[in-house]
């Protein structure tokens, strides 16, 4: 195959095991910063122009876009898949969990466990809105934040209606959202590829932090998922409409409950943690499915 990765820096941990396992099951890769692509719309040949070239040949495109890009990056995604090239994930799919809103309201409609969430517009109802979730503490987070940034913990009532009341004052939208103090600052990741859990993985904050992310200096452990939970983070990831995803669940009194669904997680922390090769699996993945014109959405919808 000749697999496109759709990165701006091709030599971080995760892209830089995409290239090696590709290349180790005889593939060839193309790493291609996708802010740099411009594009050719037309209704019969859609072209996507790297470096003065056209792309050409691509059986697969495996899209690694940053939070900050998505817009763009999205866009260039689209042009692939209305070439016919096959997306790991599809743009649409990635549109979906890339808002937490979103997110949450399509996995409520199919009756995945989530945290109670409360969104609003208006700051005259913000006493309405912490109260929805069961009073403070609360979790206020921006729509669109990742590695724990924008996630705040409101401890009081008061502390909670001013972090709210500044978000809306700077106009960010931000979701108001139950605190799974039972998680004790613990959270787990399942990494799901093609309908199959390949790795699962718990993290737990650094002390004094509700937020587990490694990037926020939490650290993994290996982890037994339960029935329910193995059953939840595949129908979350279903919902999205994605083929890779890291799901994230807290354990909570009533359950597992879907935090988030990652359609870029990252490599090193899974595969560091529990020695799976999640890159390999991720490329056999491709090897399957990859064949022209197999994109469901073609980017629309
Ligand atoms: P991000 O996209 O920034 O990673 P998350 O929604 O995953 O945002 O939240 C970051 C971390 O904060 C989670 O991994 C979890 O440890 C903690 N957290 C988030 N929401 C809650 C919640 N409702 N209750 C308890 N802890 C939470
Ligand atoms: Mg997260």
């Amino acid at each position: 195959m000749k697999i496109a990765l759709l990165t701006r820096n091709p030599k971080l941990y995760s892209h830089q095991r995409l290239i090696t396992a590709a290349q180790a099951r005889g593939h060839e890769i193309v790493p291609i910063d996708y802010l740099r692509c411009y594009m050719n719309i037309t209704s019969k040949k859609p072209d996507v122009i790297y470096h003065g070239e056209k792309l050409k040949g691509f059986d697969a495109v495996i899209p690694r876009i940053a939070a900050s890009h998505t817009f763009y990056g999205l866009a260039v995604l689209r042009q692939f898949e209305m070439m016919g090239v096959y997306p790991l994930n599809e743009s649409v799919a990635i549109g979906r969990s890339r808002d937490k809103l979103r997110c949450l309201q399509l996995l409520a409609r199919d009756g995945v466990g989530l945290p109670v969430t409360a969104f609003a517009n208006d700051t005259t109802r913000t006493d309405d809105v912490i109260a929805m979730v069961g009073g403070a503490p609360v979790v206020i987070k921006l729509l669109e934040g990742t590695q724990g940034i924008g996630v705040v913990l409101g401890e009081t009532h008061k502390s909670a209606r001013s972090v709210i009341e500044a978000f809306h004052g700077a106009e960010v939208a931000i979701l108001v959202q139950e605190f799974v103090k039972e998680s004790e600052g613990r959270d787990i990741r399942a990494f799901v590829i093609g309908r199959r859990i390949v790795a699962t993985m718990q993290r737990t904050g650094s002390k004094g932090d509700f937020r587990s992310n490694l990037h926020r200096g939490g650290t993994a452990t290996e982890v037994e998922l339960t029935q329910l939970e193995k059953t939840t983070a595949l129908k979350a990831c279903k919902s999205m409409g994605l083929n890779v995803a890291g799901v994230d669940m807290l354990r909570s009194d009533h359950g597992p409950v879907v935090m988030e669904v990652n359609s870029s997680p990252g490599l090193e922390g899974i595969e560091k943690t529990t020695k799976a090769d999640v890159a390999e699996q991720i490329i056999t993945f491709l090897e399957k499915n990859a064949r022209p014109g197999r994109t469901k959405t073609r980017g629309a919808g």
